[in-house]
């Protein structure tokens, strides 16, 4: 029986329902109802590069290692890689129970690992990297099927709306007909594809769509996102009708959506209670003072100039100058001596100082749960201009992070305003708590994406209680009448098949599977990956 995986980054219930029912979405309405449906809660953070790493290992990420697409490291952050997640994934699991098995631009595979079968990587791949495997896989398809894309080619800016969603479209097309003809070229068992577009699109262009939210504009462009789920459908449509009829689908996302009302600039807030202390060299102060008063760095330069240091700064070194007039704050600014918590990452992360972990750690074992709950306390102030609380709901580290990497995670997670507001990932935007510097985006991740079956052994028309994204790799093993490893932390979906049988267990040894060392791209492929992440808004 082959086994054909959906992914479609970001996708949501929210749009899908209502577009089904409107007929727009045709395929996926013909899996629905010949199919399970459920809606499946992602990761903490419910962030693309912890979820697609979860969904492979079917662990969670205090035994996989990846907490989002940058890790804290010094005073400064690591690029997650393939290399990092520190258990087998699937498509390893699979390739060694000599399964053929195909995986097309899911996140978090650059580098990619040699399988059973054939993989292209998805975003976090570096422009100039081998994206495949077999190495020659792309060329020999290319005279066929143009060159592969990973990622836009267009980064969205206010005003470009028409380039951007052609581009995207064009995106979307693509990852289709690789997938279609790979699905008919290659020999295969078992095929993941994933569309990144839909999370793109939604990120920048919820508000034309949404007439709830605050900065709603009319546009020709209100049905763009519905489009591109369309198109996205009527691919799904076409590689139904090259599967056999025994076939089972699978159509996933890794996290939701909806609308973004503002960023929040966690560190800010942080330094403002206390909690967080910038180093008393004369330049920070310099910075911290021109960065409170919301100045950007053509301003700062203005005021180094009347100050007269900026000949100073010229002699002193390129470096220094660079640091006045290049950029505001970062975490090289923090006194990590004087510093209890910082934010890092994308939705509202908060790590504790902890000595051992932290280079300059303050925060000893003794005092980690004191510090904490002071950290807690202190967010409870947090609040939106109009004086409304803003924190909806505080996780701590041990409550989603369980194994032997847990203690790298944040030790806390914050769902600010229902995830309708989320944390700059880096030092901060501007001096201000909650800030408007928000790039353009009006859409952001929400915890509950989606999960569709359907297949020969599975019921038919039956909407499921929330599954885990966790739950997915089990489930799939179990399809496959494979026994499910131990340290899996999903659970076997038994509720969608029409008999679930008995779910074999596999005692675990993941040594054959290799020795998982984590290697860091090259500076080179850091900075190309560093852009696409920024030009997505990423960082
Ligand atoms: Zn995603």
């Amino acid at each position: 029986m082959k086994l054909l995986i959906v992914g479609i980054d970001g996708a949501t219930f929210d749009l899908i329902h209502p577009w089904a029912q409107e007929g727009y979405l045709p395929n996926l309405t013909k899996l629905m109802s010949g199919g399970v449906q459920s809606n499946l809660a992602s990761t903490l953070p419910p962030v693309t590069s912890p979820a697609w790493p979860t969904f492979m290992t079917g662990c969670n990420p205090g035994k996989h290692g990846v907490f989002d697409f940058i890790q804290p490291s010094g005073a400064n952050y690591d690029l997650v890689n393939s290399t990092k997640i520190k258990q087998p994934t699937l498509w390893q699991r699979l390739s060694a129970s000599g399964y053929r098995v195909g995986v097309l631009n899911v996140p978090v595979t650059y580098p990619p690992q040699p399988i059973n079968g054939f993989m292209i990587s998805g975003i976090l791949s570096p422009k100039g990297g081998e994206i495949c495997y077999p190495a020659d896989l792309i060329s020999r398809y290319k005279s066929d099927l143009g060159d592969y894309r990973v990622a836009p080619n267009i980064q969205y800016k206010q005003g470009t709306e028409a380039e951007f969603i052609d581009d995207i479209y064009g995106l979307i097309r693509a990852h289709g007909d690789w997938a279609l003809h790979l699905m008919k070229a290659e020999s295969w068992d078992v095929l993941m594809m994933h569309f990144i577009a839909l999370d793109i699109m939604m990120h920048a262009l919820w508000r034309f769509m949404d007439r709830s939210h605050e900065r709603y504009e009319p546009s020709p462009n209100e049905n763009a996102i519905r489009d591109g789920y369309r198109l996205v459908d009527e691919y799904i449509g076409r590689m139904l009708e090259a599967l056999p009829d025994d076939a089972a689908v699978m159509v996933m996302s890794d996290h939701g959506f909806g609308p973004l009302r503002n960023m929040v600039n966690l560190n800010v807030f942080l330094m403002q209670k206390g909690l967080l202390k910038l180093s008393r060299k004369p330049m920070t102060q310099l910075k911290a003072s021109a960065f409170r008063l919301g100045l950007t760095p053509a301003g700062v330069y203005r005021i180094v100039e009347k100050l007269g240091i900026q000949n100073m700064a010229t002699r002193v070194s390129k470096n220094t100058r660079n640091q006045v007039v290049g950029k505001f704050l970062s975490f090289e600014n923090v006194d990590w001596g004087q510093t209890t918590a910082y934010s890092m990452g994308h939705v509202g992360q908060i790590y504790m100082n902890v000595a051992g972990r932290e280079p300059n750690g303050i925060i000893e074992k003794d005092n980690y749960d004191l510090a904490r709950k002071q950290v807690i306390d202190a967010l409870q102030d947090l609040h939106d201009e109009a004086g409304r609380p803003l924190i909806s709901q505080i996780i701590i580290r041990e409550e989603t992070y369980q194994g032997p990497f847990a203690e790298d995670g944040p030790d806390l997670h914050l769902i600010i305003d229902d995830y309708n507001m989320i944390a700059f990932p880096l030092f901060a935007t501007d001096g201000k708590v909650i800030t408007n510097q928000i790039r353009g985006d009006s859409g952001c991740h929400r915890r509950e994406g989606i999960f569709i079956a359907k297949g020969p052994s599975i019921k038919s028309d039956l909407q499921l209680p929330e599954a885990s994204i966790l739950d997915l790799a089990p489930t799939i093993l179990h399809l496959l009448n494979e026994p499910v490893p131990r340290i899996m932390d999903g659970e076997v979906l038994a509720n969608i098949f029409d008999d679930p049988g008995e779910v074999r267990y596999q005692e675990e040894d993941t040594k054959e599977f290799g020795d998982f060392d984590s290697q860091s791209l090259s500076d080179e492929e850091t900075a190309q990956v560093e852009e696409r992440l920024r030009s997505l808004g990423y960082l």
